[in-house]
């Protein structure tokens, strides 16, 4: 078997077309969002809009097919008389076994991130939360809620899980839903904090936001359960809207929920409280981290490769150029710096493009989506640090975009696991640990 590792050229060319947006409307507006932080970056979202409600439509149109199917194996097994109902991710009989969906989608947000991670993170669409909802909702709640990104002005999606007690230990949220059998509705109470997109999504558009609330605070995980809840919703409250030490021009929210009031139906999977065991819903949406760590490292990268280009090109003015195939004793100490920085992020690239090609090729791919997310949150933090000592004062004026690449890069290393949840994750499926074993 060959391995090639050169990115198909229907990619590549939609990549160098990502690429002008990446050059024209963000890195000249880079500075100047970092600087206003609440602004919207209103240009790229404007050139990015199409694109991405051709996209939406792609994937309603490939998770309903995934719900049909599995509503086809569900029936046939309760026809076989087996009683078992489908596994979640098991794949659809007649799905495509291998796509590049998303090999393409990792290597368009690479480059967004080299022109402004920020502002690639203002993206419309459903973001996080819309990637929950194809995880888990049935095809008519993927219709019902995703159908708006696909047309009209920009709306967004996100995810809110994370509570001031609950981050990264997700066990422990304490908002709450409880259901009111009079009205036919969920009643939501409790506060969410750092959602990403959630005052684009709530406030300024017609969008939507994935909450996480328990059903029941004594059954642990399985109390748990994803719900949808859409914007103009009565109690629902932007508490507060975070300053941050980088990625500034996106949003990031404070939500109050204060008797929030769903329908019955905007509860994603499985309604039921199963005690002593984390439901399939809850299960389905921690596996959508599988799917969007990728796209965490992938994005780490990408602002990783924005500095070392960077640093590269002003050093070559001064003479010092990054030299190849020479043994290390050879190098001067900033050329050997220069090649250890492209090695940490040609690494990371490698553990992301196997964890998306596994992704792909629809296999399991928790150890090493985590694994690249761990590598890429890393490497970008050390790359990015090189670089503002590398250049040294003009790394750190505001002259130039390092020294705001630098503030950028930390966040992969925190949202979507921290870098210790996920060498967690990497240790638990390597050694065969379970959670409760390896905390
Ligand atoms: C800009 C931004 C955007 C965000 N967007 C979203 C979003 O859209 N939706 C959302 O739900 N959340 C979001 N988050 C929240 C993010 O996912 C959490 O901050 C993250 O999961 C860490 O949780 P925490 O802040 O509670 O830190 P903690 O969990 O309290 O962690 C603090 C430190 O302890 C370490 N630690 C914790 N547990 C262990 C352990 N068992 N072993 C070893 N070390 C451990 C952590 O690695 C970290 O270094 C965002 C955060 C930020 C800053």
């Amino acid at each position: 078997m060959s391995i090639e590792f050169k990115l198909p050229e229907a990619i590549e060319k939609q990549v160098r077309g990502v690429q002008i947006v990446a050059e024209n409307a963000m890195r000249p507006d880079s500075r100047r969002l970092d600087d206003n932080e609440h602004e919207r970056p209103t240009r790229y979202v404007a050139m990015m809009l199409p694109q991405m409600q051709e996209m939406e439509r792609a994937n309603i149109n490939a998770a309903k097919a995934r719900a049909a199917a599995k509503q086809q194996t569900a029936l046939a097994q309760k026809t076989n008389g087996h009683g078992g109902v489908a596994v979640m991710d098991a794949p659809p009989a007649e799905a495509p076994k291998q796509s590049t969906a998303n090999l393409l989608l990792v290597s368009i947000i690479e480059m967004l991130s080299w022109g402004d991670a920020g502002i690639y993170l203002c993206i419309p669409g459903g973001g996080l939360g819309g990637a929950a909802i194809q995880a888990v909702g049935t095809a008519e709640q993927v219709e019902r809620f995703l159908t708006r990104y696909t047309h009209g002005g920009p709306k967004w999606g996100a995810m809110a899980m994370t509570e001031p007690q609950a981050g990264s230990d997700t066990g422990n949220i304490q908002t709450t839903a409880t259901f009111d059998a009079a009205t036919n509705e969920w009643v939501l109470n409790g506060q969410k904090i750092f959602c990403t997109s959630g005052k684009l999504a709530l406030e300024e558009s017609d969008g939507l936001v994935v909450v996480w609330a328990t059903v029941d605070k004594k059954a642990g995980r399985s109390g748990m359960k994803p719900f949808v809840v859409e914007a103009g919703t009565p109690g629902v409250i932007i508490a507060k809207v975070e300053e941050k030490l980088g990625i500034r021009a996106s949003d990031t929210a404070a939500i109050i929920f204060d008797n929030a009031r769903i329908p019955a139906d905007n509860v994603l999977g499985d309604a039921e409280v199963k005690t002593g065991e984390a439901t399939k819903g809850f299960k389905g949406a921690m596996k959508t981290f599988d799917t969007t760590r990728p796209i965490v490292a992938a994005s780490a990268i990408g602002i990783g490769r924005a500095a070392l280009e960077f640093t590269r090109d002003m050093l070559a003015k001064e003479g010092v150029r990054m030299e190849y195939g020479k043994p290390r004793w050879k190098l001067t100490s900033v050329q050997a710096d220069l090649l250890d920085m492209e090695a940490q992020l040609r690494a990371a690239w490698l553990l992301t493009l196997k964890a998306t090609a596994l992704l792909d090729a629809r296999e399991e791919n928790k150890l090493e989506s985590s694994m690249a997310k761990a590598k890429a949150g890393r490497a970008v933090s050390l790359v990015t640090q090189k670089a503002v000592e590398l250049l040294g004062p003009l790394g750190y004026s505001t002259e130039f975009l390092v020294e705001k690449w630098m503030r950028d890069a930390k966040i992969n290393d925190i949202y979507e696991g921290t870098g210790q949840i996920n060498t967690l994750i990497v240790a638990r499926e390597i050694l065969g640990y379970t959670r409760n074993e390896l905390k």
